[in-house]
């Protein structure tokens, strides 16, 4: 009971915080609940900045906005309407949800630093409003007047009591942040950060994940500004302020981008330091600004980060418990795909000025080993990428198991069971080995947002895929660095590790981008033998190789692209007695071990 309670909680940081409230309420006076009840509104407006900012990855700049508008929206119906904190929380989390649904999916769409100035934008636009419609908001000087909490009849007066009440949310907001993120669900936000292209290859819908961090994120900050309405008992343009929003991005630095105990701490801290240091009242901004900066160079991952790397050094950690392998399949519904698992036709593609692919069809059958030879520069990367759905093609279709994915988004091919590789490997560094195949289990087995809120104690989900991912590793032969970090590891050992990652969404065909570069001889027989075995069970492989030794007895049928274009397809016996090949790739002996 207790283990699964605090599973993931640190508790050093737990304890700081609870010796921190004890403090508080033991030897605080009215003031101090005064303030330290604000520090509540800012750690969860924090809380809720970190879907955004930490965990979706993208620079918000529209926090404030939310927050301001939850301000105006509880305040104002409170002023003028007389409703109570009951009627008018849940609308003030309405609104600016409402506001960000609508915002983000033109602005979602943005690169990074576009996305940015839009959502800045939409803080410009509401701070306008704010200023000018007078009649309502009472215009730059805002208005007083807003009620106390009224919550279901109980009217809270003692500052003591609301220090309380805003605590209490401040906790359920932080509980719910924190489960949504600990389990499978969650674990599909590291790898859409890290590195979205890996992320598609598994079948991760990153924008989906963005949107739904942003709405997230815009709903705590509804929530989070009518607390402060009526804490502060004022509504104005003040909590719309492009200073709250720096305010609240370096609490969110501070504390640590995904820690939600760490953006608590920040926030408290924050908003303490100007009464403890009276000089910083003027300066606040610029303290911020400073202290923010300092805290990028120094401390990245923020103060729990911080705190984390130390206690690794102090005491080595140990390595995270790997489960024991066991197989969780789950049969992905397959249609009859004919003769053909995947069959292109007339594939082209240009890079400006720079024909990468011209006029190519394939067709593989099922159960085949294909091998793709061709000069470095000769297209077999781009042609994996416009299959995969990486690029879109300019001419041409490519189906794959009887369905027309040619312009279809990366996810949803990998969702129908197309796994692939990278030549480049694309791992995430920092996660264990065990995780990085483990979360591409998330879209096949359901993972949720509705089943991340419901699953109390472990998640059953995230166990099951870490004891596939086990079982995938050994299959590759990389079961023995499964706690590891990807980053420590040697190269050869990285490519397993991401072929049991493309295993992990269970594929019909998986596509190989250089799998034997790095590795040695061994390590080659090896691999070849493991390959062969997939397909004993209906796996479909695809390989681009430039090692004959390895690919020739590997590959059943072959093809050789030069400067784009097919120029030989047939068996390997074929492939390397014909002169366009020879002359091409084979006879340039520089190629033959590159
Ligand atoms: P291979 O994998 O056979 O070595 P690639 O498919 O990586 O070859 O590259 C084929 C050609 O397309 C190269 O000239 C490369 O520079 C070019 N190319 C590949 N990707 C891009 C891109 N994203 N933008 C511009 N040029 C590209
Ligand atoms: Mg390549």
């Amino acid at each position: 009971m207790i283990r699964w309670l605090t599973a993931g909680v640190n508790a050093p940081l737990l304890v700081v915080c609870v010796a921190f409230g004890g403090y508080t309420v033991a030897f605080g006076n009215p003031y101090s609940f005064y303030v330290m009840a604000i520090a509540g509104c800012y750690a969860l407006l924090v809380v809720g900045f970190q879907f955004i900012f930490g965990h979706a990855g993208a620079v918000s700049l529209a926090q404030a906005a939310f927050f301001g508008i939850g301000a105006y929206v509880s305040g104002l119906l409170g002023i003028k309407l007389g409703w109570t904190f009951d009627v008018t929380f849940p609308l003030a989390i309405l609104l600016p949800t409402a506001l960000s649904v609508v915002v983000a999916i033109p602005v979602l769409k943005l690169e990074e630093h576009y996305f940015a100035l839009a959502t800045m934008g939409l803080g410009l636009v509401a701070l306008l409003v704010a200023t000018q419609w007078v009649a309502l908001t009472g215009g730059m000087n805002g208005l007083a007047g807003v009620p106390n909490f009224i919550v279901f009849g109980f009217e809270i007066k003692s500052r003591f009591d609301k220090l309380v009440f805003i605590w209490s949310l401040v906790g359920a907001g932080s509980l719910i942040a924190w489960q949504i993120m600990r389990g499978l669900y969650g674990l599909q936000y590291r790898i859409a950060r890290e590195n979205s292209t890996a992320a598609m290859s598994v079948g991760v819908n990153v924008s989906i994940l963005r949107f739904v961090a942003f709405v997230l994120s815009a709903a705590y900050a509804g929530g989070a500004g009518a607390l402060i309405a009526h804490q502060i008992k004022i509504v104005s343009p003040q909590n719309l302020e492009f200073a709250v929003m720096i305010t609240c991005l370096t609490m969110t630095v501070i504390g640590g981008r995904t820690h939600v105990v760490g953006g608590i701490i920040a926030a408290v801290v924050l908003v303490h330091l100007p009464e403890w240091f009276r000089v910083l009242q003027d300066y606040r901004l610029l303290a911020y600004g400073a202290a923010a900066l300092l805290m990028v160079v120094i401390a990245p991952e923020g103060i729990v980060g911080a705190l984390q790397a130390l206690r690794a050094r102090v005491l080595p950690e140990a390595p995270p418990p790997v489960p024991k392998p066991r197989v969780h399949t789950v049969r992905r519904s397959t249609v009859d795909s004919g003769d053909f698992l995947l069959e292109i036709q007339g594939l082209s593609k240009s890079f400006g000025g720079l024909q990468a692919i011209r006029d190519v069809d394939i067709a593989l059958t099922p159960g085949e080993i294909f091998g793709l030879i061709g000069p470095n520069g000769s297209g077999k990367t781009t042609l994996l990428n416009l299959i995969s759905g990486i690029y879109l093609p300019d001419r041409g279709r490519v189906v794959y198991a009887g369905q027309d994915v040619t312009r279809a988004p990366a996810y949803r091919i990998a969702r129908l069971g197309l796994g692939r590789t990278f030549q480049n490997i694309n791992l995430v560094g920092d996660m264990t080995a065990l995780d990085n195949v483990a979360v591409a289990r998330a879209n096949l087995t359901g993972a949720s947002l509705t089943r991340a809120l419901t699953t109390l104690g472990r998640d059953g989900a995230l166990h099951a895929a870490r004891e596939h991912a086990v079982h995938l590793l050994a299959a590759v032969g990389a079961d023995d660095v499964a706690g590891q970090r990807c980053d420590r590891l040697a190269y050869g050992v990285k490519r397993r590790v991401e072929i049991a990652r493309a295993l992990a969404i269970e594929p019909r065909l998986l596509l190989l981008d250089e799998p034997a570069a790095g590795l040695n001889e061994a390590e080659q027989i090896e691999l070849s033998g493991r390959l062969k075995a997939l397909t004993k069970d209906g796996l479909t492989i695809l390989v681009i190789e430039h090692n004959m030794r390895f690919l020739l007895p590997l590959a059943e049928r072959m093809s050789c692209l030069d400067d784009g274009a097919l120029i030989a397809s047939g068996t390997p016996d074929e492939i390397v007695s014909n002169p366009a090949v020879i002359e091409a790739y084979l006879g340039a002996p520089e190629d033959e071990d590159a």
